[in-house]
């Protein structure tokens, strides 16, 4: 049976990654210890609590944040850095979904995401080491067709020129590999260092008196007349407006809720630093890339030119503690010329992935209490438009929350008794698809 109880304590005992190695941690408040009466408590210290908190001391509200371990505990500092335009879904499925214009209107809004990030790194100076261009690189025939067609029917319906295409020899100019059959070029996306910037967004809200609490998990939440009270360890929060932004990590703290997504552990293994030159020998123009397979292996260089490759899923719900290995296998696969370079760090991190892979957004306790999640491994700027969009509907304008939150969710079937067997069935049937295909 699938249980996983205080998710976000599987990380405990697992040794720094590169991104903590590489920031200093936020040094917060102590964990808190006295009961407090306020209009909003975030639950969560990734970008989706971290933005909201934001938006909302923007406005003027009394906010406090808890979460369980450090800001930037979860997948939020611990992601392959893609800060993709758009959705998990290409927009040609979206639309057989949803329709033209809504599938328009969720286009806009990826884009919008990613404008905000930028905005956010450039107005307040955080340094997270913003680079452009993701490349998608092929790995079977039929890829080819299908960026064609992106391509074209991009330009067509959305006006977006954003892509470019590469055959197989430019594919192999730009990235030292002899893997790919073509790639595509995205230049509306970028990729940076995550926890640089989860941590500077952090500063802002700590300047703009938010208080947060780390080393402080949310033990239960119960509806109370016109106000929310949220148990912690050591003292009660009684809050007008609850935010639940805990994605993977998730687990019972919303009851059934977490039968719209499986939690899911991606892992990421980073190189010693390879210097510019060696990197660039690599991937020529220092884009990111991810390549086209359902197991997708995901890369670029970081800041100091350490090459963070991510990639492998697991059959289990356990939590691996030596992913380097199979990691580095499929690193090497791609780039057998690193194998004379050490790994220096190993991690990993739990995103959520829903049926339909759009994102979750609802409310309960009479609107009191608002959530975001499932963001499907697309959740870098995704996070941080869910965080505006929250404190939108918190403040009285729900239009744009409610765009998202009217999309319908499949639940895993039997109260999610059953999502680790179907997770596992689809990863071996996707793998041997990729497989058949390759
Ligand atoms: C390995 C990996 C690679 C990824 N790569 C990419 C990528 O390249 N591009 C991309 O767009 N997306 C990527 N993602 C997905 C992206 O990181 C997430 O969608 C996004 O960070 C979600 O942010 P969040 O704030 O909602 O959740 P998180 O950042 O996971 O934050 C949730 C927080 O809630 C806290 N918490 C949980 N329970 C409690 C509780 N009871 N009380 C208090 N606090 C609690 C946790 O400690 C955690 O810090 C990746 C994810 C992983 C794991």
């Amino acid at each position: 049976m699938f249980n996983k109880n205080k998710t976000y304590e599987q990380h405990d005992n697992e040794k720094i990654s590169f991104y903590r190695s590489s920031v200093l941690d936020l040094n917060s408040k102590e964990h808190l210890t006295s009961d407090i009466d306020i209009d909003v408590c975030v639950i969560g210290g990734g970008l989706t609590g971290i933005s909201t908190a934001l938006n909302l001391s923007k406005k003027g509200y009394s906010i406090v944040l808890c979460e369980a371990r450090k800001i930037g505990w979860g997948a939020s500092g611990r992601n392959g850095g893609q800060l993709g335009i758009g959705m998990r879904k290409d927009q040609y499925t979206i639309e057989k979904k949803f329709g033209l214009t809504h599938a328009k209107e969720l286009w806009n809004m990826g884009l919008e995401s990613v404008e905000e990030v930028k905005t956010l790194i450039n107005k307040n100076r955080i340094d997270c080491h913003l680079v452009n261009g993701v490349m998608s690189a092929a790995c079977f025939k039929k890829d080819l067709e299908d960026y064609q067609f992106e391509i074209d029917h991009m330009s067509k319906n959305y006006q977006f020129e954003g892509y470019k295409f590469f055959n197989k020899s430019e594919i192999m100019d730009e990235i030292s590999s002899d893997i790919y059959l073509s790639g595509m070029l995205n230049t509306g996306s970028y990729h940076l260092n995550p926890l640089k910037l989860t941590i500077g967004l952090a500063k802002l809200i700590q300047k703009n008196n938010v208080s947060i609490f780390e080393n402080t998990p949310v033990l239960k939440i119960v509806e109370k007349n016109d106000k929310i009270n949220v148990y912690t360890k050591d003292a009660l929060i009684k809050a007008s407006k609850v935010v639940v932004a805990c994605n993977g990590y998730l687990d019972n703290l919303l009851g059934s809720n977490k039968n719209k997504f499986i939690p899911i552990n991606n892992y990421i293994i980073a190189t010693e630093p390879l210097g510019e030159k060696k990197a660039k020998e690599i991937i020529r123009n220092n884009y990111a890339v991810c390549d086209t397979r359902f197991i997708i292996d995901y890369y670029r260089f970081s800041e100091d030119w350490r090459m963070i490759f991510g990639g492998g899923e697991t059959l289990t719900s356990k939590f691996v503690k030596n992913s380097n290995n199979f990691v580095k296998k499929r690193m090497f696969k791609v780039f057998p010329q690193l194998k004379k370079y050490k790994i220096d760090y190993s991690w990993g991190g739990t995103l959520a992935i829903t049926v339909n892979r759009l994102p979750y957004f609802g409310t309960s306790m009479n609107d009191k209490l608002l959530y975001a999640f499932g963001y499907s491994g697309h959740g870098l700027a995704l996070s941080i438009l869910a965080g505006k969009l929250i404190a939108e509907k918190i403040n009285g304008e729900s239009d744009r929350f409610k765009f998202f939150s009217d999309i319908n969710h499949l639940s895993i079937p039997f109260r999610g008794l059953l999502r680790r067997p179907i997770y596992s069935s689809a990863i071996l049937y996707y793998k041997f698809r990729d497989f058949l295909n390759s």
